[in-house]
């Protein structure tokens, strides 16, 4: 039983390990991201803006509305995001952060195969977008 599980652990050792030509499998992957999203964009781009007399329809339909076109934006930075990172594919970039230059680990690249950013460099970039917007109190419980 034990070495059973520790074949299986082996395997996937193996198979996390990072090559050149690992690349290949990320563009894949990459490839039918970037299909489904513009699939789905294009359904999207079907959207019709529906007007009603009635008020209580109109606040309905101006939040469902407001919902789709929040949606298409985060489909459309994901599927920019997902371009950039075939780009560096093709660039031979891929797996480097843009930011610091250190590799991305692959198991981020693994989660979040268009990763532009190692996790330091995520982190920190989103810490400074938080920081403008709303304070951290919660997370500062050792502040005082
Ligand atoms: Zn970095």
């Amino acid at each position: 039983m034990a070495s059973l599980v520790h074949e299986t652990r082996l395997a996937n050792t193996m198979t996390m390990k990072t090559a050149h030509n690992e690349t290949n499998g990320f563009q894949a992957i990459l490839e039918g991201k970037e299909s489904d999203l513009l699939h789905i964009l294009r359904k999207r781009d079907g959207i019709v803006i529906e007007k009603s007399a009635d008020q209580m329809d109109e606040i309905q339909y101006a939040t469902e509305r407001d919902l789709a076109i929040r949606n298409v934006d985060r489909e459309s930075n994901l599927l920019r995001d997902v371009k950039d990172a075939l780009r560096r594919i093709q660039e031979g970039s891929f797996g480097t952060c843009e930011e610091c230059e250190s590799s991305i680990s692959p198991k981020r690249l693994a989660a979040v195969p268009w990763a532009a950013l190692c996790i330091q460099c995520q982190e920190a970039a989103e810490q400074a977008r938080n920081n403008g917007t709303e304070p951290l109190a919660a997370d500062l419980p050792n502040a005082a």
